[in-house]
């Protein structure tokens, strides 16, 4: 095939989505997005932040390398701050990346994978499509992973535990300490995936964390990501903490890489604290006006510290998200077996107002009147 696009062109190109990446937007603006409001995914719509977008517009022109020196350099950040050698962080395409690695390798050859019912699905998914079975605990009466139970679970041919911490789709957080004597109970008979994607959102993160129990030696995978509170969901950047002997076999397995641009915007964002910072008081406030609105409608939900609250519509969740869906709005759904349950991802303080003024309207039509 003849190409024959002048250089000039292309060179325009380039430097059009370059500026359009560093164009400055008023602090503090979320990014315009045509389409319906997307209350669904957990996403941070106030992200990137500026510093992202202008570091991604600087490495466009560092797209013809291999990105080896960006992922040196951001695991040598991540390393420093979580107290680990650089041998201890594994870099993937996202966390959900680092979840199927850890399927590929510890649950390749079968056995059985202990998760709490409901949480994000994607290891324990992944893991009965490579060959595991799954053993499934409900969540105590309090919407919490019900640790004894788990442990109980746990079995010799068992491959992984996984606890997502705070749950999605509850949002609830585990008692650290309670989280710590599990993994001091467990971790002896098989590996503990700890999912904290949204670990720097709880009033503690270093309380809550355990990167401790991964420097101090235990078989502790911790999930991390930069697309929640640094809202760098579509450039896929993710990473493992876990002793170097699992970081090796993790990254065996690794098939893809972020690139140049999704590295350089994770740096950037990293060290831009003033940027998560703002993330974090934004997220607060649209919790304070969403559940303001339900106690004011005497509506039950959890005590979610995360992007997202899960909230008991009281009949058809399908109901909801169509009258949602009428005015522009897609919100989550319903998680088994919280049947008239529905999750709702934070948007703008402007979107949860309008999502409030809504479910509002909904409720009021419904004549919904349930106490927590
Ligand atoms: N872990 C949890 C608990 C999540 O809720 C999500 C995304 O919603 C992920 C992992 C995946 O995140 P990533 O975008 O890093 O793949």
């Amino acid at each position: 095939m003849k190409h024959d696009i002048p250089r000039r062109a292309i060179l325009t190109g380039s430097a059009a989505l370059a500026a359009a990446l560093a164009a400055p937007r008023a602090s503090g603006a979320a990014a315009a997005d045509p389409g319906p409001v997307r209350l669904l995914a957990n996403e941070n719509p106030y992200g990137p932040a500026e510093s992202a977008r202008q570091a991604m517009g600087d490495a466009l022109y560092r797209g013809w390398r291999y990105a080896s020196g960006e992922e040196g350099m951001l695991a040598e950040l991540i390393a420093r701050r979580e107290g680990v050698g650089t041998d201890h962080v594994a870099l993937a395409a996202g966390s959900s990346e680092v979840l199927r690695l850890a399927v590929i390798a510890y649950g390749r050859q079968g056995g059985r994978v202990v998760a709490a019912r409901p949480t994000f699905s994607f290891l324990p998914r992944y893991a009965v499509r490579m060959g595991c079975d799954l053993d499934e605990v409900p969540l105590d009466s309090a919407m919490v992973h019900d640790l004894d139970a788990m442990a109980a679970r746990v079995k010799e041919d068992t491959r992984l535990i996984y606890v997502c911490n705070p749950n999605n789709p509850t949002g609830t957080v585990l008692d650290a300490q309670r989280l710590r004597d599990f993994i001091a109970a467990v971790s002896s008979q098989a590996p503990v995936v700890v999912d904290e994607a949204y670990i720097d959102l709880t009033s503690d993160p270093l309380r809550d964390s355990m990167v401790d129990q991964v420097r101090s030696g235990k078989p502790v995978i911790i999930s991390r990501t930069f697309s929640k509170i640094h809202g760098l969901a579509g450039l896929r950047v993710g990473y493992a903490i876990a002793p170097p002997a699992m970081i090796r076999r993790l990254k065996a397995m690794r098939v893809t890489m972020p690139n140049v641009v999704s590295l350089a915007a994770a740096t950037a964002s990293y060290r831009d604290e003033a940027f998560q910072r703002f993330s974090r008081r934004k997220i607060r406030q649209c919790q304070a006006l969403v559940s303001g609105a339900f106690d004011e409608l005497g509506v039950r939900y959890t005590p979610s510290v995360a992007n997202f609250v899960l909230f008991d519509t009281g009949g058809s969740v399908d109901a909801f998200r169509q009258h949602m869906r009428e005015h522009n709005m897609l919100v989550g759904r319903s998680y088994a077996p919280y049947a008239t349950w529905c999750r709702v991802s934070m948007g703008t303080v402007e979107q949860m107002a309008e999502f409030a003024l809504l479910a509002k309207a909904y409720f009021q039509s419904v004549g919904q009147q349930q106490r927590f």
